[in-house]
């Protein structure tokens, strides 16, 4: 799904912030913490971490989880049966 077609990223927190918190070329643990705040106080974090979970995003920050940190809570998540 293109991300135009999300309706909850309109409402989210980094919509007005330095795209560069989000994907950036070379993270820092500054940045990353900086754009954690930001997802901290999103009103559509659940939504972001659910969308980037399933939709196996490999880059940025969504949700308030790292690309390393998605990948880990997809390897420990239970599955459906
Ligand atoms: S949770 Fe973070 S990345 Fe997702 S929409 Fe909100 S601010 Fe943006």
């Amino acid at each position: 799904m293109p991300l135009e077609e999300i309706g909850w990223l309109r409402r989210g927190a980094c919509r007005t912030s330095d795209p560069d918190l989000f994907f950036p070329l070379a993270p820092t643990p500054l940045q990353e913490a900086r754009a954690k705040a930001i997802c901290a106080g999103c009103q559509v974090v659940e939504e972001c971490r659910a969308y980037a979970l399933e939709a196996g995003e490999s880059e940025g920050i969504w949700g308030g989880l790292t690309p390393e940190e998605r990948r880990r809570t997809r390897l420990t998540r239970p599955t459906a049966s």
